[in-house]
């Protein structure tokens, strides 16, 4: 415990920075017992925050779609984020940003309540090996399904909708997969676990439309370099024959970047997918406006 603590060496928390273990909130924490958080992850490429302004957007509105709102305005946030990577002299680095419901009560209603925020940076190990973006990973079909936009907040980054991803995960690791594939509450194709996804169909790209699960950062930019790139796109209501038509399958999310998929199967079938070509060109120009100082986009 002690070792996975010491890699994120400070944690900035409520306007201080402090050594890890000395970032500690209250077990009686509204947060803790009802799911009352937000969270960003983001990434820094040779110490610039990629798309730094988009995730905070998106932090303010997942707080708002929870009823709180973020304590801390979005310069104290950027500040706060650049004196950590400075401090821990990261160039590289995962940034996880959470905001949560604190100790004023603890009843269900959360109105009123203290909130807090914490920023945690460090250089996170990949999720995958060179193999997984060669061959591409191994999806199975998830028995949980993404719920309806009036069923949960489906738009926020909250904590709790993680549950679904969370066991959804750990069923595909279980039975031998790399992670599952969710569909949502009307039986159509919505997203991975933790990661949106695109089907590449005769040189065409399709992706579900994000109305009951998150409109990813890294989908959206994937989005504009395809146009940028002039390769066609839609967004549409994807059945699971779709994936019948389709010749490549990758992921996108902003730990796994651009990820290819391999293999789909569940009880509605299976299916093999090969990285082609517009798997490597979303691949380069993703690289080249991260890692390359690529002009492509706007960050
Ligand atoms: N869906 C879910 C459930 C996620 O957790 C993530 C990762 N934040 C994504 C999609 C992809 O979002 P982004 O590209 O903004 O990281």
């Amino acid at each position: 415990m002690s070792d996975q603590l010491s890699q994120y060496n400070n944690i900035w928390i409520d306007g201080e920075i402090v050594p890890s273990y000395d970032a500690k909130i209250s077990i009686m924490s509204h947060a803790l017992h009802y799911a009352s958080s937000v969270f960003e992850g983001i990434r820094a490429y040779d110490s610039h925050v990629f798309k730094l302004n988009q995730h905070l957007n998106r932090l303010e509105a997942s707080a708002q779609l929870l009823g709180f709102t973020v304590p801390y305005t979005k310069d104290i946030l950027k500040q706060a984020i650049y004196s950590l990577m400075e401090a821990q002299q990261h160039k590289e680095a995962y940034i996880r940003i959470i905001v949560w419901c604190g100790i004023d009560k603890i009843t269900v209603s959360h109105s009123n309540i203290d909130v807090h925020a914490a920023i945690a940076i460090w250089e996170r190990a990949p999720n995958y090996q060179e193999k997984h973006f060669t061959e591409g990973i191994r999806l199975c079909i998830a028995d949980w399904k993404r719920p309806a936009p009036d069923t949960a907040p489906t738009q926020s980054k909250a904590a709790g909708l993680y549950m679904i991803s969370s066991l959804s995960k750990v069923q595909a690791e279980k039975s031998g997969y790399d992670d599952a594939l969710m569909l949502d509450y009307r039986g159509y194709i919505a997203e991975a676990s933790s990661s949106n996804i695109f089907l590449v169909i005769d040189n065409a790209l399709y992706t579900p439309i994000p109305d009951c699960f998150l409109n990813g950062i890294t989908r959206l930019t994937v989005i504009e370099l395809a146009h940028k790139l002039g390769i066609p796109i839609a967004e549409a209501h994807l059945s699971i024959d779709a994936l019948d038509r389709a010749q490549e399958v990758f992921l996108t999310g902003t730990a796994i970047e651009i990820l290819p998929v391999g293999r789909i199967e569940g009880a509605q079938g299976k299916w093999s997918f090969k990285p082609g070509l517009i798997t490597h060109t979303i691949c380069n120009a993703f690289a080249d406006i991260t890692r390359n100082n690529g002009n492509l986009l706007s960050s």
